[in-house]
């Protein structure tokens, strides 16, 4: 598309594909209920990226492009994120992975070593704790400011209140609601005469942020935890070992996470996890490539939007269908 089109008509595009991605945007993030699938807002999005790299004097700062994606809703204090909060980059294919692992060798001559873990859907959660105690729990937000969510966040059971060792440390994962739970919950909606939520992810998102934490502690939420806002805070200096401190403390992660040292055990994972998704009880929509080595992490840094360190593989759009549709229908 982008090549065949003057700047003037490329300005207007932009203005348009804009326009979409940011109404999509807001029912998707702020009201938790999309009028299009994800494939289509990702599609829109690429051509939003193919005419700004063909002619970034278009790029503006508050481009959906620019910035981490989520709006805060009124009624809930905020949260300043000392460490933001970033989205990921994504592919859409293998080869496009390995061009991403091939341009990190060849910039930083890395050692092969990447932590291949799964991409739950649900949506991201910031977990505050001094001397080992949960104090603040919060949602992204965009990606400065969140959503103080902490009453709502206490009524998940993953969520140790108490850690097994009294630090301060601020952990960051996802918060999603299982399959199981998904179906019932729109059953029940579906009898009250209620709108069913059109997927896991919106269903988790909107039973986080319901002004009464009663509501959300029936809606059995389920937490993995994969990440925290600053590396010294730990003891492990790779990404796997991190996992392995957060469980320790008593954290949920999620198990089927490898370390990877070549392409091909990168795409062994993938094909793994492409055929496995459905029978997992909890929804995935990609893969997600970590540099292993925490301090490469820390050099590689990141762009306003997400980690250079790090790169999602998002599933073809057909099978993210097949599992809405399978759920909804093994009822
Ligand atoms: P994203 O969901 O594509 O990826 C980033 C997020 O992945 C992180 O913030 C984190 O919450 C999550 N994640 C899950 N597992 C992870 C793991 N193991 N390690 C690290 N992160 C992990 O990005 P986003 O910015 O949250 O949302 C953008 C996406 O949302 C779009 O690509 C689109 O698919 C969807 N969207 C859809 C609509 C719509 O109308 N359908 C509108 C807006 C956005």
């Amino acid at each position: 598309m982008a090549e065949n089109m003057t700047e003037q008509q490329a300005v207007k595009t932009v203005s348009e594909l804009r326009e979409k991605l940011n109404k999509w945007a807001d029912e998707y993030y702020t009201y938790d209920s999309p009028s299009v699938e994800d494939s289509v807002y990702d599609a829109t999005y690429q051509q939003l990226v193919e005419l700004e790299t063909k002619y970034p004097q278009l790029i503006t700062q508050d481009s959906p492009t620019q910035k981490v994606g989520d709006h805060t809703l009124p009624g809930f204090s905020k949260v300043q994120h000392e460490i933001p909060m970033l989205s990921l980059g994504d592919v859409f294919s293998t080869n496009e992975l390995a061009e991403f692992v091939d341009r990190l060798a060849e910039t930083d001559s890395i050692t092969f070593e990447y932590n291949c873990e799964l991409k739950i859907d649900g949506l991201a959660i910031s977990l505050r704790y001094e001397n080992g105690r949960l104090v603040q729990g919060s949602t992204r937000g965009n990606g400065q400011i969140g959503e103080d969510i902490t009453r709502n966040l206490k009524t998940v059971k993953s969520i140790p209140q108490k850690l097994t060792r009294p630090i301060n440390i601020e952990v960051r994962g996802e918060c999603y609601m299982p399959k199981s739970s998904f179906v019932s919950l729109n059953e029940q909606r579906q009898n009250n005469g209620q709108e069913p939520f059109a997927n896991p992810r919106n269903a988790a998102a909107g039973s986080l942020r319901q002004l009464n934490p009663k509501v959300t502690a029936h809606r059995k939420l389920s937490t993995f935890m994969y990440n925290v806002a600053n590396i010294d805070d730990l003891q492990s200096n790779t990404q796997s070992g991190m996992l392995a401190e957060l469980k320790a403390l008593g954290f949920e992660i999620n198990p089927d996470y490898f370390v990877a040292h070549s392409m091909a055990e990168i795409n062994d994972y993938v094909d793994k996890y492409t055929q496995r998704r459905d029978g997992l009880p909890y929804g995935i929509d990609g893969i997600v490539i970590k540099v292993n080595s925490l301090q490469l992490q820390r050099s590689l840094g990141a762009t306003v939007k997400v980690p250079r360190w790090a790169i999602a593989y998002k599933f073809p759009p057909e099978e993210a269908e097949t599992v809405v549709r399978d759920i909804v229908w093994t009822v």
